[in-house]
């Protein structure tokens, strides 16, 4: 009778060991199921699959050559691989050669009428010498503009310009015939004579309020050179 109930035991504890060795593994095999989720997620967020592909078959036809990044696209080699982030835009004249984005602003909303623009501030003797631009209704008054170092008027206020005092003198004005356009200032030609339709300068707005001269037939307007309203920005 005893040797039946150890035999009854030693077959309870064979099926509970089973029981429990086959319990053992599942949970081993869980455990490596959820590890190599998160091992698959984790890689996922580093490097995508596709980049992986890509890079492996590459790295055995050649090394990457890159082109430089543009506005609409990272740096990219001819197979396609790319790499960093997109690059800035290309302005030339306002506009970027990429995509077309402007960096200034239609003058037909945003020019200032009746106030000077000036710019291209220089010495020449003891005067100082800049352009000036000045746009109503019907014409564009550009003008030699004069600041002198000797003070005539006594109630006048200097401006410095390298270290000197300059007292405005007003300047030479010619009316020129101007246009605008959703992206350019015209100045054409001259009331005085020669050809109305002829260009004189170009310019375009840009988005901090300074004009710039993108074609010139006038040094007193140098290409790149910026005007502005207010003086102080252009005594730097
Ligand atoms: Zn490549
Ligand atoms: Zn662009």
């Amino acid at each position: 009778m005893a040797k039946k109930l150890f035999i009854i035991l030693m077959v309870l504890c064979l099926i509970f060991s089973l029981a429990s060795c086959g319990d053992t593994p599942k949970n081993e095999g869980e455990g490596n199921v959820l590890l190599d989720d998160e091992q698959t997620q984790t890689g996922d967020e580093d490097q995508p699959q596709t980049d992986d592909k890509t890079d492996e078959k590459n790295t055995e036809s050649h090394s990457h050559s890159y082109s430089k990044a543009t506005c609409q696209a990272p740096a990219t080699c001819s197979c396609g691989a790319t790499t960093g982030g997109k690059g800035s835009h290309n302005y030339s004249n306002g506009v970027c050669t990429v995509c077309g984005a402007k960096n200034y602003l239609n003058p037909t909303s945003n020019l200032k009428t009746n106030t000077e623009y000036i710019g291209n501030l220089h010495v020449s003797g003891d005067m100082l010498i800049g352009g000036a631009l000045q746009f109503e209704s019907d014409a564009c008054v550009v003008t030699e503009r004069y600041f002198n170092s000797v003070q005539t008027d006594p109630n006048q206020s200097p401006i410095v310009f390298k270290g000197t005092k300059y007292y405005s003198e007003g300047g030479g004005q010619e009316p020129h015939y101007y246009e605008l356009t959703d992206s350019e200032v015209i100045v054409k030609g001259s009331f005085w004579g020669g050809s109305a339709d002829a260009v004189t300068i170009k310019l375009v707005l840009q988005s901090n309020g300074l004009l710039k001269v993108t074609q010139s037939n006038n040094s007193l307007f140098p290409v790149g050179a910026a005007f502005s309203t207010n003086i102080n920005d252009v005594l730097k």
